[in-house]
């Protein structure tokens, strides 16, 4: 089979995914072997590339993959031959340990991560577990539903995490692939919040897709909003709208941070952190680490129901350096997807 592999940490510009030659895998009793239709990029896949997460190299990256059953285990029941299916970041986690035990396995000390500690989606063929996949509703295309299992599970994960209520103003830092989701979640679920957008000054074509998605403002980081904020979600790799986001925050607010690192290159905007304007009025900062399979359950139902109309932007399976790099200038509206099978 084709895949794409990551052999070691290299910055992103030096285009250091290979396309090889693989042997198709073998599931294991449990698993599930899935011929890939489609696979989401991520910037999560940035973060492998350029050193900031551990990663087991060799590794196919990948992690929102939709596929077809193509050869079930001896001892797989949940799913036949040719039905489609989705797999996420989530690839397992030990169902024994508290944190499993209370609905939070995202927190599993033992977690593993699709398309970094085992391979994932930038290839032909995959393995995974039959209780880590999900069944896709019938009305999304392969390139649509892909964005679904990360950008918008992530994005639905870190709206609950807010604990937004209906009417109230919600400021979204970023608008990538998973904020453009959310944004189609909020207007659905809290239809008389308003919702202000910002990006970097530049981005006047997120801007535009923001607001033809609803959006009631959009600005760059750092203008005020025209009102205090209750809760924001800051989707960026940097820090400077964390500290944004405190400030355009009114008393009591609540910021989610969903990314998994930070990049280091504008740290000196956290010397800007100040106790009575940023924090003081119980103000709260949280992040958003991994999924639940029910995340991806729940918002894959809902997805369906509202239902969410991701834009997506595709490529060819070689194409992965050249749309990675797209993504990280900030290039892409709404999702990158790879294409890689019909
Ligand atoms: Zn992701
Ligand atoms: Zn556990």
């Amino acid at each position: 089979m084709k895949a794409i592999i990551l052999e070691k940490v290299s910055s992103v510009e030096n285009k250091p995914l290979k396309l090889v030659e693989l042997p198709v895998p073998e599931p294991s009793p449990e698993e599930i072997l899935i011929k890939v239709l489609a696979c989401g990029i991520c910037h999560t896949e940035l973060d492998e590339i350029e050193g900031r997460l551990p990663v087991k190299f060799p590794v196919i990256p990948g992690h929102e993959i939709i596929g077809r059953v193509e050869k079930l285990g001896a001892k797989v029941t949940k799913f036949r031959k040719g039905d489609r299916v989705g797999i996420a970041w989530i690839n397992f986690s030990c169902g024994e340990c508290n944190f499993c035990q209370e609905g939070r396995e995202n927190l599993c000390a033992k977690f593993r991560s699709t398309g970094c500690n085992v391979n994932g989606g930038y290839a032909e063929f995959t393995l995974v577990s039959e209780d880590f996949a999900y069944p896709i509703p019938e009305r999304f295309s392969n390139s649509q539903a892909a964005p679904l299992l990360c950008a918008g599970a992530i994005g639905y994960r870190a709206l609950n995490l807010t604990k937004l209520r209906d009417g109230q103003f919600l400021g979204l830092y970023g608008f990538g692939a998973s904020a453009h989701i959310v944004i189609q979640i909020v207007k659905y679920k809290y239809p008389n919040s308003k919702v202000f957008v910002f990006t970097r000054p530049h981005q006047k074509e997120h801007q535009n897709l923001a607001r033809r998605l609803g959006a009631d403002w959009t600005g760059a980081t750092g203008d005020s909003p025209p009102e205090k904020l209750n809760c924001a979600i800051d989707f960026t790799p940097a820090w400077k709208p964390v500290i944004c986001a405190l400030e355009a925050m009114g008393r009591g607010g609540r910021l989610v941070i969903n990314a998994i690192r930070k990049e280091n290159k504008d740290k000196d905007s956290l010397l800007a952190l100040d106790y009575a304007k940023h924090l003081w009025q119980e103000k709260e900062i949280k992040s958003v680490a991994n999924i639940t399979r029910k995340d991806a359950q729940d918002f894959l139902l809902l997805a369906a129901k509202i239902p969410i109309l991701p834009r997506v932007q595709e490529f060819k399976l070689e194409e992965a350096n050249e749309a990675l790099i797209m993504l990280k200038q900030g290039k892409l509206q709404g999702a990158g997807v790879l294409r890689i099978s019909d």
